[in-house]
């Protein structure tokens, strides 16, 4: 039986990465996607995607750190699809790496911005109409960040650890009302935002895989679609007694 058979899923960020392998995932465990991203070419694209492989999906273009795309996101979600059942908070973006002291207060901001406030907005909008139909399971997305340092992030860990405490917080507060909230804290995986940091990191002088294998016990990084298997079934009825939990899906980067 399909994870998420007749629910109604929406994923932000689902343009690229991670957020397009879990809108292509939700659609193939039955579910009809709202694909949301900031990008309208890359979020039709997973449309296509879905489309392509016989799912259902629509798109709706936001920007997560704006309250007024994201009642509209949500709005549309209801509109369209009659009402809304599971939630990946996805869209992030990275920063810059530099020593704490020397991090810009523009940079700092957008990080939070995205990253923080927008899973605040959508956590809000989201649970709000799930409160209506009775329930509904959130993922957000953390980081290995968001539960230890790294040096050089501190915008991006800060935003993180942010995350994992919202997720606490939403968890205990709607437990009773059937709704779970959890996050995941992906290790590196391969996508756009995993080169950037490599490249930041080293110039262009180090091919990301070559650079962040090593750094994780299992000896490779992750791929969107095992991070995406995760987040589909902690938004599934499989995993009902779950709330309020930080789960790493990192080749065991934090077991060290
Ligand atoms: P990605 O490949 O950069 O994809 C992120 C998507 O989000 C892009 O389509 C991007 O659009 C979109 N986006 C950026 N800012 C947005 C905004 N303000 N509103 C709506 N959409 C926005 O990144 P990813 O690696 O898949 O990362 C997805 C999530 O996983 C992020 O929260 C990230 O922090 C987390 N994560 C990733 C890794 C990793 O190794 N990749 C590890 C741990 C956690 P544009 O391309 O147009 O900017």
């Amino acid at each position: 039986m399909a994870l998420l058979m007749n629910k109604v899923a929406l994923v932000t960020g689902a343009g690229a990465g991670i957020g397009r392998a879990t809108a292509i995932k939700f659609a193939e465990e039955g579910a009809t996607v709202v694909v949301s991203d900031i990008d309208p070419v890359g979020g039709q694209e997973t449309v296509d995607l879905v489309q392509a492989s016989g799912g259902e999906a629509s798109f709706i273009r936001a920007d997560v750190s704006s309250p007024s795309d994201v009642a509209a996101m949500v709005q549309h979600a209801v509109t369209t699809h009659g009402r809304l059942d599971c939630a990946c908070n996805n869209a992030g973006i990275e920063g810059k790496i530099a020593p704490l002291a020397e991090q810009a207060e523009a940079s700092f901001d957008r990080v939070l911005s995205v990253n923080l406030r927008g899973v605040f907005l959508c956590l809000r909008a989201e649970i709000t109409e799930m409160l209506k139909t009775g329930g509904g399971s959130i993922v957000n997305l953390s980081s290995v960040a968001g539960l230890i340092g790294f040096a050089g992030l501190s915008p991006y860990v800060a935003s993180k650890h942010g995350v994992n405490g919202l997720t606490k917080n939403a968890a205990l507060e709607y437990a009773k009302q059937g709704i779970r909230v959890n996050s995941i804290c992906p290790g590196g995986i391969d996508t756009r935002m995993l080169d950037s940091l490599a490249e930041q990191s080293t110039g262009g002088s180090m091919d990301t895989s070559e650079m962040m294998a090593p750094l994780h016990p299992i000896g490779r990084i992750g791929t969107p679609d095992e991070v995406a298997n995760l987040i589909a079934w902690l938004c599934s009825d499989r995993a009902s007694f779950v709330t309020g939990a930080h789960v790493p899906v990192d080749g065991g980067y934090v077991a060290q």
